[in-house]
């Protein structure tokens, strides 16, 4: 579904991608399609993958597992984490859906890409079909290559939220000759370009990263002032962490001229909102407004 949220010589749309489905949300659902299909034809019956407390993709792949029959394993980032479930929306709807955790310091888990470190969770856990952190690979770029349908081809640029890249660079991979795509990434980081290059077909994108607030999982009271005045007027929930800040920037460079007049946006709601219960406890701890639409 596609709705228009705003037009003041610039035509705005938001396409819903959080609405595919009520839990395994938006790009996670995209980008977990052909790996469960690749799982099931290898007769693999376990998922294991890598997340923090917060992790979209581990709410995801939890939920997936659950709908699809895997057994699924979440390698936890933080081994504090352990005893605090109980305080943690997104750990707690995992373990719901009956994934099994396994928490390691932080050290540990940055091993997460190394062979030696993944043969020894092998060893213990027997065979499983690995995903990685967030999710990406070839077959989630597939899945995202999905995203942008033919009734798209008129927009001219398509935004997205970025984290590892993975989802841009399905949406690239789509684009017309004539579109541009134009990823926030919701992190710090100086690595993503390389990453979206090595699986994106074409060169029109940009990154822009003035509006990751300070890095991942970070936020401010204007951003948050922002989403709820956001959901006032248009209905939409949002997320803190990734589509939240794409569209405060999207509306930024809309007031700073950007964008020439009569360009069509597309955004892209990638769904995240499991996330923002848990955020709401974090603001309310620090005495910050908090998202009034959850
Ligand atoms: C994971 C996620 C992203 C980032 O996707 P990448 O493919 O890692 O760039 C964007 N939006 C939401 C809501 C997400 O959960």
């Amino acid at each position: 579904m596609v709705e228009k949220i705003d037009e003041k010589g610039i035509f705005l749309y938001l396409k819903r991608e959080d609405l595919l489905h009520p839990e395994i949300s938006g790009n996670k659902f995209r980008k977990l399609k052909y790996n469960l299909i690749e799982a099931k034809s290898e007769g693999v019956d376990t998922l294991l993958t890598f997340g923090g407390a917060f992790s979209n993709h581990i709410a995801a792949v939890a939920a997936a597992g659950k709908k699809y029959g895997f057994r699924t394993i979440g390698i936890i980032r933080g081994d504090e984490l352990i005893d605090k479930i109980d305080e943690n929306p997104t750990l707690l709807f995992a373990r719901e859906n009956g994934m099994k955790f396994v928490f390691v310091t932080r050290e540990i888990f940055r091993q997460k890409d190394s062979l030696e470190f993944i043969e020894k969770l092998r060893l213990e856990y027997g065979n499983f079909y690995l995903l990685p952190e967030g999710g990406t690979n070839n077959l989630a770029v597939k899945g995202c290559e999905e995203i942008l349908t033919n009734e798209d081809e008129d927009f001219t640029y398509v935004c997205c939220a970025v984290g590892t890249g993975g989802t841009i660079a399905g949406i690239i991979n789509s684009l017309r000759e004539n579109q541009k795509a134009i990823g926030f990434p919701s992190l710090k980081g100086t690595f993503l370009s390389d990453d979206i290059r090595s699986f994106a077909k074409n060169n029109n994108w940009e990154l822009i990263s003035d509006y990751h607030f300070g890095g991942y999982g970070k936020v401010s009271e204007e951003l948050i002032v922002f989403l709820n005045e956001f959901y006032r007027k248009t209905g939409i929930p949002l997320d803190p962490v990734y589509t939240g800040k794409m569209m405060f920037g999207i509306y930024d460079l809309i007031k700073k001229g950007y964008f020439k007049e009569g360009s069509k946006i597309l955004a892209i709601h990638t769904g995240g909102l499991q996330g923002c219960k848990g955020m709401n406890l974090f603001l309310k701890k620090k005495h910050l407004p908090t998202l009034n639409y959850i």
